[in-house]
């Protein structure tokens, strides 16, 4: 039995976000890109998050506390919402299902990916805690 990629594609790890994770390929869409964004937390791969954002997204992380609070965070599912690209811009709205600290939490967030050299990054994000 393949693993499936914690993103909750229903695909093989191997065959979704994987060669992204690894770099072999880069994201072809907004979708893709956040989806892979996802599995990077999930896994721990907090490299592939800091080189997948620019401007906003990029100023407002911050790889300590996330490195820190990711032992008390387990990814429980994603589900993505909605996903549009236009030209170099794109939306994604998802909701993340996750626990912190046992506590069960969703975070549901319109996240906004720009495409520059033919890459996609993630650059802003409306978040809000929902249920
Ligand atoms: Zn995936």
């Amino acid at each position: 039995m393949p693993t499936l990629c914690p993103c909750d594609s229903n695909k093989s790890y191997t065959e979704c976000c994987e060669p992204y994770l690894t770099g072999k390929q880069t994201a072809p869409t907004p979708e893709a890109l956040m989806r892979s964004r996802y599995t990077a937390f999930a896994k721990r791969k907090f490299a592939y998050l800091v080189k997948t954002m620019r401007g906003e997204a990029a100023r407002a992380f911050d790889i300590t506390a996330v490195r820190r609070d990711a032992p008390l965070i387990q990814w429980l599912k994603l589900e993505v919402i909605r996903a549009e690209e236009q030209g170099d811009s794109g939306v994604v709205e998802f909701k993340a299902h996750f626990r912190y600290h046992n506590k069960p939490s969703v975070l549901h967030e319109v996240s906004r990916f720009e495409k520059v050299q033919g890459h996609w990054f993630y650059v802003s994000g409306n978040q809000g805690l929902s249920s």
